[in-house]
């Protein structure tokens, strides 16, 4: 046996039926960005297609590729992260949803859609203070106009306006959320008739109902992993889908277990935090390149498996548990996971 991640692909249904549920009448586009924040892509894509989820939020283009092969013609993939003509022509090609927030991007795509013979539908990301992309407030209106020609002269469809917000406090996120009105209304003033809005993310997504509008991009919630410092994952209805697990590959004074920093367990972790043994919890003493040890327990033997987090059944933490201990968040614990582990999917 070697170190592995198991994803329990009932829970994530699980999931996304309290999603649902917490954001109707909205929809849920299940942001599947860094390979399904390292659950697996496909078989994540595959398990939310059989559960009704209808939007996919893949973030670059050659994962908005790989999903519409996992899931055919009827899937709306939504990207936004876009690297010029080449990508957006086989963006276009594949009929993705792009999201566009710079005016060269936007030309870049309406001669990717020229090229493809057909409009290309595209969602304009106004910039409501994260400064990430999106186009700021005093280009909007020469922004928005140029889209409303290239829509007139059938080169792209205009089907969403969106943005990004930190939801860090609820001041900014209302501040952020006051300059998205206003850039919905100007893209409608421009002669736009935009089908939908999303602005949300998970937390904003399930803790206020304004921001929901017509779709929400949720992914971290949809894998049980909850806000660092925030509500926990019970409170929020949700529960871990992936639990990393290690066997014991040797017994002294202290147990080792088949994983280390090289699987992407982060070595800061050393002394600071439990995990879950057949025993219950015990701490993680040491974390070595490929071996790490553990405070032992009676009847330890080889085989035995060690889970470095998870749905918490025996004694361990959850990814966002350990990210509490070394000031960082549950996705950066899933993330690290390296890809030569074996994902294991069950459901
Ligand atoms: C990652 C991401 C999301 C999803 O955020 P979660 O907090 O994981 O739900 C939504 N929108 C954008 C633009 C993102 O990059």
């Amino acid at each position: 046996m070697t170190a592995a991640l198991h994803v329990d692909l009932d829970a994530l249904a699980a999931n996304l039926a309290v999603v649902r549920a917490r954001v109707a009448p909205a929809a849920h586009m299940l942001v599947v960005k860094d390979d399904a924040y390292g659950h697996g892509l496909v078989p994540v894509v595959t398990r939310a297609w059989k559960e009704q989820v209808r939007w996919f939020g893949a973030f670059d283009v050659q994962t908005g590729l790989a999903v519409r092969t996992a899931l055919g013609a009827a899937a709306r993939i939504f990207v936004w992260q876009i690297g010029g003509l080449g990508e957006a022509r086989d963006a276009a090609a594949e009929g993705l949803d792009l999201g566009v927030g710079d005016a060269l991007l936007l030309e870049d795509v309406a001669a990717a859609a020229s090229a493809t013979g057909r409009p290309v539908r595209v969602h304009l990301k106004i910039d409501t203070g994260l400064h990430r992309n999106g186009v700021r407030p005093e280009q909007w209106a020469g922004f928005v106009a140029r889209a409303a020609e290239l829509e007139r002269a059938g080169v792209i469809v205009v089907d969403g306006v969106w943005s990004h917000i930190a939801e860090a406090s609820d001041a900014e996120d209302d501040q952020a959320r006051r300059v998205f009105e206003w850039g919905w209304d100007a893209a409608r003033g421009a002669g736009l008739t935009p089908a939908r809005r999303h602005l949300a993310a998970s937390a904003a997504a399930f803790a206020r109902s304004p921001f929901r509008y017509d779709l929400v991009r949720v992914g971290a919630f949809a894998y049980g992993i909850h806000p660092a410092g925030g509500p926990d994952a019970t409170h929020l209805g949700i529960r871990p889908i992936a639990r990393l697990v290690a066997p014991v590959v040797g017994v002294g004074d202290q147990v080792r277990i088949g994983i280390g920093a090289l699987d992407g367990l982060p070595s800061t972790l050393a002394g600071r935090v439990s995990v879950g043994t057949p025993a219950g919890a015990r701490a993680l003493v040491s974390v070595g390149d490929e071996v790490s040890t553990v405070a032992g327990w009676d009847g330890a033997a080889p085989g035995d498996e060690v889970v470095l987090y998870g749905p918490g059944r025996h004694g361990e933490a959850t990814a966002t548990g350990l990210a509490e201990h070394i000031d960082t968040i549950g996705e950066e614990i899933a993330l690290r996971v390296s890809p030569r582990l074996p994902r294991r999917h069950r459901g």
